[in-house]
């Protein structure tokens, strides 16, 4: 008696000195799974293998998808990587978080106030670290925020070299691991490695991968010549595109195997998603940053932990990318308290409770989500000139079922309105023709106060010349 009274009793210690060290960092803790949320820029959901494209890109991912739950139906925020990788960050619209621009003075940053997956999984006692591969995806967002290291690609002396030797601006740049501000996936992916391998501890990492983006950085001449593509760099920039794709995959599946090694793989939730996809000519646009499909649509892949069921699922009910924040937070264990615009995802049996719109799955409410995006085109500084004349607008989009609407604020008479299931390559605008459909995706609109900007026209304020020369090295400006 008095035995099983001692145990009872050092049990209850030991239970109320766990509680006390709630908020310790535990190493090997089972209970607080590693995360891995790997942001793909500028990837087209349709040039990815498990969703459908033939072109042998993405290995990879393919046998990832496997043991994940791969969303079909998965919408960005934004076609411009600050913006996106914000709300991925928050679980906030655009509207709500305050990066809205990339080159205004005002609305180009995340505001402050904003708690983010880094600060609440930091908070959490998980260890955190970013590592990005550009500028746009840097502490000049205001993306740093909760990692205690941040990395940012973004390397001093490589863009002395730069300044020194510019890379010939005709053809290709070929078999540079990092130039000015940016760098290649294998570059990004050593660092993570290296810092996944200093510890034991619950991590949480975010790791930004940038070769997509544009032809400026191109992967290893072997990767091109598996693709036909010219390695003497005299090729186009749509001819990149698909090996680019291929060698951030096989940078994927390097930092997978890393974990494998280190025997956390089982115990790490992984999170793949692009910030946006890509123009290749569609809707008369090489870039991103517009609203339509094909860089709005986004890729998304989520591996649980080993054990949780069911092991691998397409979902193809409507989902926005603010609805990582609550769903990496349920499925981590983490304070599922903080009230966010995001809603956990469907199809993944998460049960963990709180208020809010964290932490409760609503699978049955899924299809009410509606997906908002937007491009305040006139409002960015250095929007490129070359923009098709009636994009040259201040773009909203809602998303409701299989309508579609691009609301241009600024010229409402070339606003766009699209049955997705009947027209998905948005050929067709019904704008005219579904009045009843268009006053009510209006009216949804206004109610968001989306329509409501602080940043002016014009860009109050210089832009920083350094972030302009930055942002023009990558083709964002000019043209
Ligand atoms: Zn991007």
């Amino acid at each position: 008696m008095l035995k099983r009274t001692n145990l009872l009793m050092t049990s209850v210690i030991f239970a109320a000195l766990l509680l006390a060290c709630g908020a310790e960092r535990t190493a090997l803790d089972p209970d607080r799974p590693g995360v891995l949320l790997i942001t793909m820029d500028t990837t087209r959901a349709d040039r990815i293998g498990c969703y459908g494209y033939s072109g042998g890109t993405t290995p990879v991912l393919d046998r990832l998808a496997l043991e994940s739950i791969r969303y079909s139906r998965a919408f960005s925020t934004s076609g411009i990587t600050p913006v996106a990788h914000a709300s991925i960050l928050t679980g906030l619209f655009p509207y709500q978080h305050g990066a809205r621009v990339m080159f205004g003075s005002v609305e180009h940053r995340l505001g402050e106030e904003h708690p983010t997956l880094g600060t609440v999984l930091r908070d959490g006692g998980w260890r955190t670290g970013a590592f990005v591969s550009a500028y746009p995806a840097s502490e000049e967002f205001g993306l740093a925020r909760g990692f205690e290291t941040f990395d940012s690609g973004v390397r001093d002396e490589l863009r002395d070299d730069f300044r020194e030797s510019p890379p010939p601006r005709e053809g290709l740049w070929l078999d540079q691991a990092s130039v000015d501000a940016q760098r290649r996936g294998d570059a990004t992916v050593d660092r993570a490695i290296d810092w996944l391998g200093e510890s034991d501890a619950p991590f949480f990492a975010w790791v930004h991968l940038f070769d997509p983006h544009d032809p400026t950085l191109v992967p290893p001449a072997s990767v091109l010549d598996r693709f036909g593509v010219p390695a003497d760099g005299s090729g186009t920039r749509d001819q990149a595109y698909d090996p680019e794709i291929y060698f951030m995959d096989q940078q994927i599946g390097r930092l997978l195997d890393a974990l494998r090694e280190s025997g956390r793989y089982e115990n790490t939730v992984v999170v793949v998603v692009s910030d946006h996809g890509q123009g290749l000519g569609d809707h008369g646009w090489f870039q991103h940053r517009l609203l339509y499909q094909e860089q709005i649509h986004i890729p998304l892949l989520i591996k649980r932990v080993h054990g949780a069921s069911p092991k691998a699922a397409v979902e193809n009910a409507l989902v926005r990318n603010i609805d990582l924040f609550p769903t990496i937070l349920a499925l981590a264990g983490a304070d599922p308290s903080i009230e966010t615009e995001g809603r956990v995802l469907p199809g993944l049996a998460v049960s963990a409770p709180g208020p809010g719109g964290a932490g409760v799955p609503d699978p049955a409410n899924a299809d009410t989500r509606v997906a908002y995006a937007e491009a305040l085109i006139p409002l960015d500084t250095y929007s490129s000139p070359r923009l098709p004349k009636k994009q040259w607008d201040n773009l909203h989009m809602i998303v409701e079922g299989p309508w579609k609407l691009i609301y241009h604020a600024v010229t409402p008479a070339n606003s766009e309105l699209y049955h997705l299931g009947n027209d998905p390559r948005e050929a067709r605008n019904e704008w005219e023709r579904e009045p009843e459909v268009r006053e009510r995706l209006l009216e949804r609109l206004r109610a968001t106060g989306a329509l409501q900007v602080a940043v002016k026209a014009g860009g109050e304020g210089a832009v920083d010349p350094e972030a302009e020369r930055k942002l023009r090295s990558l083709g964002y400006i000019g043209g």
